[in-house]
């Protein structure tokens, strides 16, 4: 499905609203809707147990929005948390300079794909990729400048050199998109913190900050947290919750938002362990998205050409978004980066005494941060499939289907009556509802023709219906209908929960990676 559609469909199934939408909206901020915030939860809560249940040496916290000012001081985020701002004076559009260059970079990029998938089907089986491309003169060409273009973006980058973005921007004579203009301000840094003003405080002193990430609340009550709950390392701390970015160009619907919600957590080890427990995670969070079916094609980890001020080593799982490969979660070693900073801005001590090398030290951190909201836009573009069916009749016919892990569905069984209009049926379809709404969530639908409301299931990717017709009355038994195989199953009604048990809950999912 393309991207626009997924956009659609969330919408008018009650998965995201753009806020505020009777005044034209705000631009980068969401609602999410009654099948969007099931989702979520279910997303939320898939994570929590994955990290805080599944580890006993990982516990959870949920510390507030707003923290001590000094937090941003130490954690660098008042000084070096900023993107590279560039205005077109004709369309008065703003960009990220590094995103444009990117873009640009991108297309070098598919310029030599698109030769090397010629050649690929000119050659077929004989073709050698990697020959290919050390030896056709354009590809060499592409690939050359993409390399050097991208170590060049990097350096300047790394060095906060904006002249360099400027020249960039000029060397490739990237135009505005909006205004196809090259008449460009200077690049300038712009400081992606949201700041308010305490009530009871005036001026700088009473500034603060919206969270612009979870960590640092985790890392402010490590102590709390080690001593309560009487951890040794190595143990993690595991967060969710809302960060705040005043991002320079937030599109591409709920990727990049101005308000979003990241699951974080930080495993504090002992220094120099920090790489064999960097691989560690990595692999474990790999199969955790796998765990909810998304093929290895669709996941790929790329490591960063340039590493934040507080990473010894840093790497992102990309995920095929409909836009191409792009940061759904990443895995950053930060050293001990933070927790020295914040031991000496705030004089306290921030260490750990290790028993067993009978010595006091300051925890390195490998950190898994994840934004719940690309995980959410993940899901629904990898599940959101058009297919042929046949129906009941013997034609074919078109459905939308989300085909979500049946687990992390909003509603994971539909119970419907076959017609409206004999009190026996509704009524025992309700009383079934009634009794099974305690054990997952439901959703009691009589309105429509039976296939209408499979196809309304099916949108929002309800993995079970169950039928409650006239053999019901005698046989005390229903049809469980699967939202992927169109499969039906005649089931008595003491053996439901029996049958859905292990897809809806969470525990077989839990237990298979
Ligand atoms: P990007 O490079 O895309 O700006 P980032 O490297 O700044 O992301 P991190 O600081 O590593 O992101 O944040 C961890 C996770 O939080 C990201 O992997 C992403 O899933 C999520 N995230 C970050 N910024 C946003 C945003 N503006 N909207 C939604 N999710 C976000």
């Amino acid at each position: 499905m393309d991207f626009k559609q997924i956009v659609s469909h969330a919408k008018e199934y009650g998965f995201i609203y753009q806020s505020s939408e009777i005044y034209d909206t705000l631009a980068a901020v969401y609602d999410y809707g009654p099948n969007g915030v099931e989702l979520k939860n279910n997303i939320k809560e898939y994570w929590w147990r994955s990290m805080v249940q599944r580890h006993e040496n990982i516990v959870g916290i949920d510390a507030a929005i707003f923290m001590h000012p000094k937090t941003w001081k130490a954690s660098g985020h008042v000084d070096a948390f900023n993107d590279p701002l560039i205005d077109n004076k004709d369309s008065k559009k703003r960009y990220r300079a590094d995103v444009l260059i990117e873009e640009y970079i991108d297309k070098i990029d598919a310029k030599a794909e698109k030769e090397i998938d010629k050649a690929a089907g000119r050659f077929g089986d004989q073709f050698n990729r990697e020959q290919y491309i050390t030896t056709n003169d354009r590809v060499v060409k592409y690939l050359a400048e993409k390399d050097s273009l991208t170590k060049r973006l990097a350096e300047a980058m790394k060095k906060g050199d904006m002249a360099d973005l400027k020249k960039m921007i000029e060397d490739l004579e990237i135009a505005c998109p909006e205004s196809g203009s090259r008449n460009w301000t200077d690049v300038r840094q712009f400081n992606l913190m949201f700041s308010t003003q305490l009530g009871n405080i005036a001026g700088e002193e009473g500034k603060l900050y919206l969270r612009p990430e979870t960590a640092q609340g985790i890392f402010l009550n490590f102590l709390n947290v080690q001593k309560t709950s009487r951890q040794k390392i190595p143990f993690g701390i595991a967060q969710i919750g809302k960060a705040f970015r005043n991002e320079i160009v937030a599109r591409q619907f709920i990727f990049r938002m101005r308000e979003f919600e990241q699951m974080e957590m930080q495993y504090f080890v002992r220094p120099g362990d920090e790489m064999e427990w960097y691989e560690y995670w990595k692999d474990l969070r790999l199969k955790w998205h796998m765990a909810l079916g998304t093929p290895a094609s669709q996941l790929r980890f790329h490591d960063h050409d340039n590493l934040a001020h507080y990473a010894n080593a840093a790497v992102d799982i990309q995920f095929a978004f409909p836009f191409g490969f792009k940061e759904l979660e990443g895995i950053h070693s930060r050293t001990d980066f933070d927790l020295s900073s914040h031991q000496e801005l705030s004089g306290k001590k921030l260490q750990y005494f290790d028993p067993e090398l009978e010595k006091s030290y300051v925890p390195y951190v490998v950190e898994t941060s994840i934004g719940c909201d690309r995980m959410f836009l993940a899901m629904l573009s990898q599940s959101l499939q058009e297919e042929i069916v046949p129906d009941a009749d013997g034609k074919e016919s078109t459905r939308i289907v989300l085909k979500l892990h049946p687990s992390i569905a909003p509603v994971k069984c539909a119970i419907l009556p076959l017609v409206k209009n004999k009190p026996e049926i509704t009524e025992k379809a309700k009383a079934i509802f009634n009794d099974l709404k305690f054990f997952t969530q439901c959703q009691y639908d009589e309105k429509d023709a039976i296939g209408r409301r499979y196809r309304r299931q099916d949108a929002i990717g309800t993995p079970f219906c169950i039928t409650i017709d006239f053999d019901s009355l005698d046989d005390h038994s229903v049809t469980i209908r699967h939202r992927d195989t169109l499969a039906q199953d005649r089931v008595h009604v003491s053996r439901i929960e029996e049958v859905l048990r292990d897809k809806v809950n969470m525990e077989a999912l839990l237990r298979s990676f």
